[in-house]
């Protein structure tokens, strides 16, 4: 029986794509730098790369910082201050909390059938200020942010430290809600929880045996909650 959710924020509760574009534009502003049209292209496709070589272990939550905007906009052909912007970028971030749609109604439904624990890769303040602004801390039992657990997802140190606090939950009471096939999802099922892919852009899973439950919006789980009981 499931008796917790751990919920990733970006992408399944907060819309990263809005947030960080609103974001960047605010930093551009400030730098008074403009911005190629297909920056934000550029931008996706170079953060999920360095986002990959955090959870793959390769580069710390420090590193990605210093080195992120200088990488993206030597991409993108663009001459300025990659420290300063990211700086900039953060700071704006973590003013900037566009939910995705239904996920306020999804917190709501599930509130009161299982316990709902926010697990984010991410600096803490920032993630834990943008749910608050988004009024979603309030349905939320708890927040596993990786700078404060000390590991990132989906290092299994990081569920390690999660179910620490927990107390005398099993990893098969609990079930992970994701965007991600690695971090989120391929992380929770090493670990031996159940997975629900929010699959937003119609994606081909690489490996989907690692998914006991897709869907596409987060709608779907308020209109049937007790899908995640039958896994
Ligand atoms: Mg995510």
């Amino acid at each position: 029986m499931i008796r917790v959710l751990f919920i990733d924020v970006d992408d399944t509760l907060l819309d990263f794509d809005k947030c960080s574009a609103e974001s960047m534009n605010l930093a551009a502003r400030e730098m008074e730098i403009d911005l190629p049209e297909d920056f934000l292209t550029v931008f996706h496709r170079e953060n999920d790369k360095i986002w990959q070589r955090l959870e793959k272990g390769m580069l710390t939550m420090e590193e990605l910082f210093r080195i992120r905007f200088q990488t993206i906009f030597k991409a993108a052909g663009i001459e300025a201050d990659g420290v300063l912007f990211e700086s900039l970028f953060r700071k704006n971030l973590e003013r900037t909390a566009v939910p995705v749609e239904h996920a306020l109604d999804f917190l709501k439904a599930m509130k009161g059938r299982y316990l709902l624990y926010a697990a984010s890769n991410g600096p803490y303040h920032q993630q834990a200020s943008r749910l608050a602004q988004a009024g979603m801390d309030v349905w939320l039992d708890g927040i596993f942010v990786s700078e404060e657990v000390g590991f990132s997802k989906p290092k299994k140190e990081f569920f390690d430290v999660c179910f620490s606090r927990l107390g005398d939950i099993k990893p098969e009471e609990s079930m992970m809600v994701g965007d991600s096939l690695t971090a989120d999802i391929g992380g929770a099922h090493d670990y031996g929880m159940r997975t629900c892919w929010l699959n937003r852009k119609h994606k081909k899973p690489s490996d989907p045996n690692i998914i006991n439950i897709e869907i596409d919006s987060l709608q779907e789980l308020c209109y049937n909650p007790d899908i995640i009981g039958r896994i």
